[in-house]
């Protein structure tokens, strides 16, 4: 088997994000990998920018909202010790920007939170399972327990 060389950690800010944070980390330090990070914004509303959906991280903008988000990802990626270069922040549907940007930054392991969901819930799809059957690469799906 490779090494894995460039791992896509994403994250919501569950109440569990630390422990799907913390695997991605130790997996990219076992492996020597690089470990980049998304979240993707699918519940506040675009602001009036000339952005397209890659939100860039070091220009400010008026929007409180999104600036907090920046900061969020920010503190993740300084915790992590994730360059900005490869923190994104990014509008849209979850399940098709995290695969959009995997196959872009070319991602050999994109590492979520699952929490198993079965029956109705998994007919109607999770992000991790969306992604699961969407990505060209190897998906870890850190399995959460449900409270
Ligand atoms: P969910 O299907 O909402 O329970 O989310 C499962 C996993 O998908 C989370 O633990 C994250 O790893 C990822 N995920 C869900 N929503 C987002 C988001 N908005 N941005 C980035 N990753 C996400």
């Amino acid at each position: 088997m490779n090494d894995y060389k460039h791992i896509l950690l994403a994250v919501n800010y569950s109440a569990q994000n630390d422990y799907v944070a913390n695997k991605a980390k130790s997996l990219a330090d076992t492996y020597q990998a690089k470990l980049s990070i998304i979240h993707v914004l699918d519940n506040i509303p675009m602001p009036d920018t000339n952005y397209g959906s890659v939100i860039p991280l070091k220009e400010n903008s008026n929007y409180d909202l999104l600036e907090a988000e920046k900061t969020k990802l920010m503190e993740l990626g300084k915790r992590l010790a994730v360059s900005e270069d490869n923190q994104w922040l990014v509008w849209g549907v979850p399940k098709e920007e995290i695969v959009e940007i995997a196959t872009q930054q070319h991602i050999d392991l994109i590492v979520v939170g699952s929490h198993g969901r079965h029956g109705l819930a998994l007919l109607l799809g999770s992000t991790a399972n969306s992604i699961l059957h969407h990505a060209n690469c190897d998906v870890l799906a850190v399995r959460l327990l449900d409270n």
